[in-house]
């Protein structure tokens, strides 16, 4: 049995970047730049006002106040979109909206509250300036925001919304980026039934099938639910067939040593079974390796394979701690750790067998410091205790275990809003 960073440092071993692809901008919500992205346009494009106002020549302002105001003649309006024909000559004005143009002859900008134009009747003809500006003053400048043959967005960057809206106003509506690998999901076991049938006596949902598919879509993936074999070689591989044109697959049961827990024996004869059983609790019976599936070109290719463990909680964190940093890397992302913090326990765990153990907590923030509380009962079948927590106790697998009141480290499940696709 080896340990969960062995275990890791394995998969990762065997898991490669996918290819670039390009997409609409909106749809690239979490993945990776795969191009360097450099403006071909200066942003804004010309000298523009940042309030509604005047455009003035600074010169004529000199010495005005609101007891002996500048008066300009008003030779015309601009407006957001708009360019002037006219020019700002001395003692004259034009009427400018936000993000108009500065016309001509115009270095400044007064705004309304700084001029008397309240006092004045629908567009006034003359105009008393009631304070003194610089030039410069009210005008963001061509290119303050970004300048024509400059890098915007380096290649490697992870796309959230303010990256999004950098790509919009560059006029980019597609990108190239680290394409989403498709993952296909399927469940093991004679007695699991598909939600949407009524339950027989004996029989439970599956569950796996879709907290998994809901985790492969959460860090980025595309999951495809294939379905639920039967407890048997042949029929896990009549189902493994119809998944292998996929990047990753992904099983869940039939990893322990039953009679019927046929996973292993699949993957062995289809592929290569690359290690079986982690020391982690729970989730011991994890298999990976890799199996021989299709590429697009019709050529050979070997796609990663996970056999989870089949209770439901074992799946789940299997998965956060396995599945996730695949697909990360898959995605082309560096960062593969989920955040983790120091908190102090409430509750006691004892570690009896040298693993690893992932007890599920609810961590809170009181009087500056972390807490966390166990969830309750830790049976591996106990899936509403996901439900409950947001992260996840650790205790190292040399520690004998852990008591109220000591710090223990937690891995953050949940940590305020992520990026749902
Ligand atoms: P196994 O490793 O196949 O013996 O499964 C271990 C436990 O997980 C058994 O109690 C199974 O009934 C349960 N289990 C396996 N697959 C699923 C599934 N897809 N959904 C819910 N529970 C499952
Ligand atoms: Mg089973």
């Amino acid at each position: 049995m080896i340990s969960v960073d062995e275990a890791l440092e394995k998969v990762l071993e065997h898991i490669d970047i996918l290819e670039a692809e390009e997409s609409p901008i909106l749809g690239c919500l979490g993945q990776v730049l795969a191009e360097d992205i450099i403006s071909t346009i200066n942003i804004p494009p010309l000298n523009n006002s940042a309030m509604d106002g005047y455009a003035v020549r600074s010169a004529d302002t000199r010495g005005a106040s609101r007891q002996s105001p500048r008066v300009l003649h008003v030779i015309g309006t601009v407006t957001a979109g708009t360019i002037s024909q006219s020019e700002v000559k001395p003692g004259t004005a034009i009427r400018i909206m936000t993000g108009a143009p500065v016309p001509k002859g115009a270095d400044s900008v007064v705004m309304f509250e700084d001029t008397d134009e309240s006092a004045r009747h629908g567009v006034p003809e003359e105009i008393g300036i009631l304070t003194e500006v610089k030039p410069g003053a009210e005008i963001r400048q061509a290119g303050e925001d970004i300048t024509a043959g400059s890098l915007v967005l380096r290649k490697g960057t992870v796309i959230r919304p303010a990256e999004v809206g950098v790509l919009a106003s560059l006029g980019r509506s597609k990108v190239m980026v680290i394409r989403r690998p498709v993952v296909t999901i399927l469940a093991t076991g004679d007695e699991i039934v598909d939600v949407t049938q009524p339950l027989p006596q004996g029989k439970i949902y599956n569950s796996n099938s879709y907290s998994v598919a809901a985790l492969v879509r959460r860090y980025g993936g595309t999951p495809r639910i294939l379905g639920i074999a039967s407890d048997s070689e042949d029929s896990l591989l009549a189902m493994l067939r119809r998944g292998l044109d996929a990047d990753v697959v992904i099983t869940s049961g039939g990893v322990s040593v039953g009679d019927y827990d046929v996973v292993k024996e699949v993957l062995a004869k289809q592929g290569e079974i690359v290690f079986w059983r982690v020391r982690a609790k729970p989730g011991k019976p994890l298999t990976f390796g890799v199996i021989k599936g299709r590429s697009k070109g019709g050529g050979v290719r070997n796609i990663p394979l996970f056999g989870l463990a089949g209770n439901p909680v074992s799946a789940m964190i299997n998965f956060e701690l396995f599945v996730r940093p695949a697909i990360l890397k898959m995605m082309g992302k560096k960062n593969l750790v989920k955040p983790a913090v120091e908190a102090v326990l409430e509750g006691t765990i004892e570690n009896t067998d040298g693993r690893r153990i992932f007890a599920r907590a609810v961590v809170e923030k009181r009087g500056g410091k972390y807490l966390a509380r166990l969830t309750g009962p830790q049976g591996s079948g106990i899936l509403t205790s996901m439900a409950l927590a947001n992260g996840l106790v650790v205790v190292p697998e040399d520690k004998p275990g852990v008591k109220p009141g000591d710090l223990v480290k937690v891995m953050m499940l949940d940590w305020g809003e992520e990026i749902d696709i």
